[in-house]
């Protein structure tokens, strides 16, 4: 995503109002998320007393598997961010602040890390999700199964044992 800022840098302009859908397709992070759905970006970019500010905001769904029971869920994702825009950045890297090279942003890496970072490590069906059982691997929020959790002990395991 290329915004050209010259009429904003000009100040013929004092706003600028952009859209973008981005597909990012199947790409796995960790072989987990996937960004089967668009992405929605609407970006806004102010020219206020002669320094650029953006306002961006990203909006989509991840297509994830529980923690606990391994279910295929979509979780929806929102994020709002702002920078500052400079065209004389000494330092690349600065923190908060894109740099404008030949009157044009490019907000690709920006959007990308973006996202990437407000990727939770794990999501869940529901807070409430039962998982799978440990013995037969069945999906408990769907059927009880008739395991004997008992099983998993080890110490009830030697108990067994001496009983015999
Ligand atoms: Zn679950
Ligand atoms: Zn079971």
């Amino acid at each position: 995503m290329k915004l050209n800022l010259s009429a904003l840098l000009r100040g013929s302009e004092k706003e600028l109002f952009a859209t973008t859908v981005l597909q990012y397709g199947d790409i796995a992070l960790q072989e987990e998320y996937l960004f089967r759905h668009p992405i929605n970006v609407q970006v806004r970019v102010e020219n206020r007393a002669g320094s650029l500010k953006l306002f961006a905001a990203i909006d989509t769904q991840l297509t994830v598997h529980c923690a606990r029971c391994l279910q295929e869920i979509d979780v929806p994702l929102s994020i709002d961010f702002e920078s500052l825009l400079s065209e004389k950045l000494e330092n690349e890297d600065a923190e908060n602040i894109l740099p404008i090279h030949d009157a044009t942003i490019d907000l690709e890496e920006i959007l990308y890390e973006t996202i990437i970072l407000h990727v939770e490590p794990r999501y869940f069906c529901d807070e409430d999700c039962k998982g799978l059982c440990p013995v037969c691997g069945r999906n408990l929020n769907e059927n009880a199964c008739t395991c004997k959790n008992e099983a998993a002990d080890p110490r009830l395991a030697v108990l067994k044992q001496l009983l015999k």
